[in-house]
């Protein structure tokens, strides 16, 4: 974290740690009204509302700064809480149990102010290790001691678009690494003084570089011992001669989509506006983006919009629990995979195992450490992300799957529709698909899918969401966009696919493809929007093929 980032995040801290000061009083008027009542008149609704203002103080007095405070409200929750689940009317011994508690939380609000709070910030030198590296490269090194072999690839890189530099010696390669730590780097195995030099120098690279290298490795060999060694120094990808180029280019494109990743999204859920803001504040100095909400009623519109990587959930506030809400949630189709944390000062192991055994992923007890919630944050998100990964990509041409892009669809449709955007929806199908594998064989066919994913992704704005709706059709979300300018897009993409040149094994040929694009100002929901560019695709179809039309309406 820099300088400022911390003094910032300090002074949050400090504005927060005031306003808990001067609201204590009042919580704990509340707290007194409260069991004045319930002595009164005994009843459950009340009783919830005692214990949640009570649990609340046992989480955020440790926060901000009045320990003696939390422990307090500890031992009076239990009571409290034995009362709820047993549902009875306090008995007397219980009644004056109650009653010290609440004067020793007045006695402790009167007597001492906060304490400092004291390591709240994450170490500076820790900053590089929550997110991902954010410095994308385009930047290819191939090391091999067989010149030719290393220009034969480096040919074909570059004509996909990547910057190449050759390298014939191990020497002028860990050179330069140094200047360029991002680039990724194919390494050959064997180098001619040392059978497993490419192994070797990369074990070194990794010790000496601040990050970790990215290297695929290119190997006459298929044995253990140099596959271990690859992955012990570090390879993400190991290759054996002959190279099929596309699966080594597609390995690359992989590794250079990852590096582009957006920063972790987390949505906190939880009734107390003042823990709210410290944990976001918390997270956001790790590069976090975070959403807060203290009326889970909107819950649903917030989700679809911001589309959470993970939720981090309270257990118990008004209107409903956080297991309920939790429960809500794994009923979306989109979010049956979303990790999902209680965060809660409940330390009862019971209840957390149960709410854990309801849908939840895991259970983080207040007040946490700040390096700890970050860290269960930051591991959750990654491996929810790859895996994810895994589920929403089509396996031949890496674009988002036909669910996937459905969802995409509806989610854009309500954020241009609260940003008051237009925003486009077009379909494309090939063109007489069915003759390119009759004539040319199936895995001729494979190769155009997979030339027109590339072109799409190569042409589209990196805003565009691309998906692959079906077999040789595809769905391309433009957000920010109105029809006719989408036409206009995908009509150069129309052109450009139309004449590029395709092979099978002894022919050539080309193919062309028919589009249909509808807009959110004709077509307002997401099910007619797509259902309208639908009919648009049907169109130029019918009107003859390799054409984009535009559905108005009329
Ligand atoms: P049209 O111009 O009307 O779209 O004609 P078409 O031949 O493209 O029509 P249709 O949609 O009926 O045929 C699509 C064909 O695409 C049918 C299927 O065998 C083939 N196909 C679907 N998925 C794949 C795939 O992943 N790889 C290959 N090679 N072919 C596929
Ligand atoms: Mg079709
Ligand atoms: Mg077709």
């Amino acid at each position: 974290m820099s300088n400022e980032a911390q003094k910032e995040f300090q002074e949050k801290m400090r504005l927060l740690t005031a306003s808990f000061t001067e609201e204590l009083p009042n919580k704990i008027s509340e707290i007194e009204t409260l069991w004045s009542k319930l002595q009164a008149e005994w009843d459950m609704e009340a009783l919830q509302k005692l214990h949640r203002s009570v649990h609340n103080l046992v989480g955020t007095g440790k926060t901000f700064g009045f320990p003696e405070l939390s422990v307090e409200a500890r031992t009076l929750e239990q009571i409290l809480k034995n009362l709820m689940q047993k549902e009875v009317t306090a008995d007397d011994l219980q009644s004056t149990m109650i009653l010290r508690q609440v004067s020793e939380l007045r006695r402790i609000s009167v007597e001492t102010g906060p304490k400092p709070t004291e390591d709240i910030i994450p170490a500076a030198s820790n900053e590089n290790v929550f997110l991902p590296d954010s410095h994308t490269s385009n930047l290819v090194f191939v090391v091999d001691d067989d010149v030719e072999a290393a220009q034969e690839l480096a040919l074909q890189l570059r004509y996909y678009g990547y910057e190449v530099e050759v390298f014939n010696h191990l020497d002028k390669f860990r050179e330069a690494i140094k200047h360029k730590p991002n680039a990724i780097i194919l390494m050959a195995t064997e180098f001619p003084d040392d059978t497993m030099g490419g192994i070797h120098v990369m074990k070194e690279t990794q010790r000496e570089l601040n990050q970790s290298a990215r290297v695929i490795f290119i190997s006459s060999h298929d044995d253990l011992t140099y596959r271990l060694g690859a992955v012990r120094a570090g390879g993400i990808a190991y290759f054996t001669k002959p190279i099929n180029s596309t699966e080594l280019i597609d390995q690359i494109d992989l590794i250079t989509a990852s590096q582009t990743q957006e920063s972790f999204r987390v949505l906190i859920v939880d009734d107390s506006s003042t823990v709210l803001f410290y944990h976001a504040a918390i997270l956001e100095q790790a590069g976090i983006t975070v959403k807060t909400i203290s009326e889970p009623l909107n819950i649903i519109e917030i989700l679809l919009e911001f589309d959470p990587d993970l939720v981090l959930m309270d257990l118990y506030m008004p209107a409903c629990n956080g297991v309920e809400l939790a429960k809500v949630i794994r009923q979306m189709s989109s979010f049956v995979s979303t990790p999902i944390v209680y965060l809660s000062s409940e330390n009862d192991f019971n209840t957390q195992l149960e709410a854990m055994s309801l849908c939840g992923d895991d259970f983080l007890v207040k007040p946490i450490d700040p390096q700890q919630l970050i860290s269960a944050v930051t591991f959750r998100v990654s491996r929810a992300r790859f895996l994810r990964s895994l589920m929403v990509h089509d396996g031949l041409t890496g674009l988002l799957n036909h669910t996937t892009i459905k969802e995409g669809l509806a989610r854009e449709v309500v954020r241009a529709h609260r940003l008051d955007s237009p925003l486009s929806f077009a379909m494309i199908d090939i063109d007489f698909f069915k003759k390119v594998n009759d004539n040319y064989g199936h895995s001729a066919g494979d190769r155009v899918i997979k030339s027109l994913s590339r072109l799409l992704k190569q042409r589209l704005r990196g805003t565009d969401i691309i998906g692959r709706y079906g077999g040789e059709e595809f769905a391309v979300i433009m957000t920010d966009t109105d029809a006719a300018f989408a036409a206009k897009v995908i009509d150069e993409i129309r052109n450009v696919f139309s004449r590029l040149l395709h092979q099978s094994q002894d022919e050539e040929f080309y193919v062309t493809f028919s589009c249909g694009i509808a807009d959110l100002a004709h077509f307002s929901e997401a099910a007619s929007l797509s259902e309208a560019a639908d009919k648009a695709l049907y169109q130029a179809k019918q009107r003859g093929r390799n054409k984009v039309v535009v559905n108005t309406g009329d």
